[in-house]
């Protein structure tokens, strides 16, 4: 019979497990472990409310064996099974497994690091056997299937007896070389032995046959002789680890947990270990990843936490748990109060589930706030990866969030030189300060040059720098903090002292003078009062700031949305006088003046030039 080759994405990996020198290879058990346990759970679940599976809840189970003569491994379970399509869907690709993407987006192929650290799931039994048959049958179907690989030149399926549904995985390990030794897999010592590191909380009982020595009938303590017997012995504690007790608990432990279940290969940046009782009670385990999933800011990213009731899997990924802001947030839920025979769809609108999402909220959000509070700096770097989606909250739902998040967002702070808290700024802002300034702008340097900052600097008063795309829309929706408003100081409405501006009335003319070279593209030509040593800035008048059009023009291009331009001139600046000099003396020199200086103006605003060559002409038109 022709093999099936494997489809393409997934040869490459293969060909990667099956010839790299891996010191993490025994991770495959684990792997297989888990797929076992979770056709289990998927059986289970239907065995609630179909009692034609006829398998009670404590016959569940995963068998190993281990037959050192014939160098395999076997790992049976009862669980849901695979037909014959499952078995090509499933064990035919790999390339929808995430660590799989991962790579591809790293695109680094050779770095197998990635691959052991977390797996590939069945795969990664390639790096210890040379051939793999899975023996399986679907529940609900009356022929069993068989898959048999012996790599990368690919897989054959074929039609075989199995009585019992459930799959049976035979792995054929790899003789001895010179650099790798396999043979150690198949002592039972060993197999216990990373059941125990890897699969130990395991809901179902993992089982295999175990030999001791036990003492002949009829010897005693005095003349002992011994039998060699074998027992059935069950491997695992099958408590799973947010049933345990916090202090019992290692970092390390929590660590591997979460690495294995979510897919990651670094350790959580932080762990939530939580037990609620009262109007429901639930334990939860909550992670806050160290890095940023590669898919996080795509729409593939589906944020959500595991839903168990009374320790059985009911949801893999319950979106409705956590809210937005929070949705990097990884982890599981257990909660008695959930009914077991509950449909999907109807879980949605359970009122035990929303009381479980409004108190786990209120949870992360306190947990987040004793994290800034106890170690800043780890606060600042799992900051800078989710702060965006922190500040989403922000306007996430028309704010419904915002309470718990406004104290968790940072911005940069032009007196500070660091990242501040909304309260921080308010808690030392003058008493005769009312508003909150922030400037926004491409990043924090170019905001820091705005000609717009140096009165704030001048006069010493915080201004927060938002640097985000979606800071200024965080800020809008949030609208004041403890009754202080926020004012954009790019926007032409905060308030100045007034500047000595004798002189500017005399030469009023300049501003329509500019305001006509310029036509439509300012809509108003204005005396700073704020500038110093530039001599133009451009201010944004009304709704729309420069950051809202400039996103807007990437968001939505045939929108055309644009600030309202006004234009501030410096009277008091060399050359804003030479300007007006020229107003009279050379019209047409006045007029290329004024359009450097407005291009000069957008420049400094971030804002695209309209007219590039114009100006570049212009300049040298001078230089000459
Ligand atoms: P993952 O577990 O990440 O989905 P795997 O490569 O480990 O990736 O497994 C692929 C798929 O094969 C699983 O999602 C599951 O549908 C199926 N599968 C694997 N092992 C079993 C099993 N023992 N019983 C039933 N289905 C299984």
């Amino acid at each position: 019979m022709a093999k099936t080759e494997f489809k393409s994405e997934s040869k490459r990996l293969l060909d990667l497990m099956i010839n790299s020198i891996y010191t993490h290879k025994e991770i495959f058990l684990r792997e297989i472990i888990s797929n076992a346990s979770d056709a289990i759970d998927k059986l289970y679940y239907i065995s609630l409310t179909d009692e034609n599976v006829g398998i009670n809840k404590d016959e569940f189970r995963i068998k190993l064996d281990v037959d050192k003569e014939n160098r395999t491994i076997t790992i049976t379970d009862n669980g849901i099974g695979m037909d014959k399509d499952d078995l090509d869907n499933n064990l035919g690709t790999i390339a929808n497994s995430g660590s799989f993407k991962f790579k591809q987006e790293n695109g680094k192929s050779e770095d197998v690091d990635i691959i052991g650290q977390f797996g590939v799931g069945f795969y990664s039994a390639f790096m210890v056997a040379d051939e793999i048959t899975v023996q399986s049958k679907k529940y609900g179907c009356d022929q069993a299937y068989q898959w048999q690989s012996s790599g990368v030149d690919g897989y054959e399926i074929t039609e075989c007896d199995k009585q019992d549904v459930g799959t049976k995985i035979i792995l054929k390990i790899k003789e001895d070389t010179e650099q790798e030794k396999y043979s150690e897999f198949l002592e039972k010592y060993k197999i216990s032995s990373l059941v125990s590191k890897y699969s130990d909380y395991i809901r179902y009982p993992i089982k295999m046959d175990m030999e001791h020595r036990k003492m002949k009938e009829g010897t005693d303590l005095e003349n002992p002789e011994y039998d060699m017997v074998s027992e059935e012995e069950v491997l695992n504690s099958m408590v799973p680890i947010w049933q345990r007790n916090k202090k019992d608990v290692t970092d390390e432990e929590y660590n591997d947990f979460y690495k294995q279940k979510f897919m990651d290969f670094e350790d959580p940046a932080r762990v939530f270990a939580n037990s609620v009782e009262g109007t429901v009670t639930y334990k939860s385990l909550l992670f806050v990843p160290a890095r940023v999933p590669f898919n996080y800011f795509t729409k593939e990213y589906k944020k959500g936490l595991q839903l168990y009731s009374s320790g059985v899997l009911i949801m893999d990924n319950c979106s409705d748990l956590v809210p937005e802001q929070f949705a990097f947030i990884k982890g599981v839920v257990d909660s008695q109060d959930l009914s077991l025979n509950i449909s999907r769809e109807m879980l949605q609108h359970d009122r035990q589930l929303k009381t479980i999402a409004h108190t786990l909220e209120k949870k992360i959000k306190n947990e987040l706030l004793a994290w800034l509070k106890d170690d800043r700096e780890a606060y600042e770097t799992f900051y800078g990866k989710f702060g965006k989606q922190l500040k989403y909250g922000l306007v996430a739902d028309y704010g419904a969030h915002k309470d718990s998040v406004k104290d968790l967002v940072l911005f940069r702070s032009s007196t500070e030189k660091k990242l501040v808290t909304l309260k921080e700024y308010v808690d030392r802002m003058a008493e005769d300060q009312n508003d909150i300034y922030f400037a926004s702008g491409e990043n924090i340097e170019a905001i820091d040059r705005l000609p717009q900052m140096e009165y704030f600097k001048d006069k010493g008063i915080e201004v927060l720098y938002c640097g985000d795309e979606i800071d200024e829309f965080a800020i809008k929706g949030l609208n004041d903090y403890s009754g202080k408003t926020f004012k954009n100081i790019v926007n032409e409405d905060i308030e100045e002292e007034e500047k000595d501006s004798e002189e500017n009335k005399s030469d009023e003319g300049v501003l329509t003078f500019v305001k006509d070279t310029l036509g439509m593209r300012v809509n108003e030509v204005v005396f700073s009062k704020k500038l110093k040593s530039h001599p133009v800035c451009l201010t944004a008048k009304g709704e729309i700031s420069f950051e809202m059009e400039k996103y807007m023009a990437a968001a939505q291009p045939e929108s055309h949305i644009r600030a309202e331009r006004v234009l501030e001139l410096n009277a008091s600046h060399p050359a804003v006088t030479a300007l007006i000099a020229n107003m009279t003396a050379d019209k047409e020199k006045a007029e290329k003046y004024a359009k450097i200086l407005y291009t000069q103006a957008v420049i400094i605003a971030g804002l695209p030039v309209e007219d590039p060559s114009e100006y570049a002409d212009l300049v040298c038109e001078l230089m000459k």
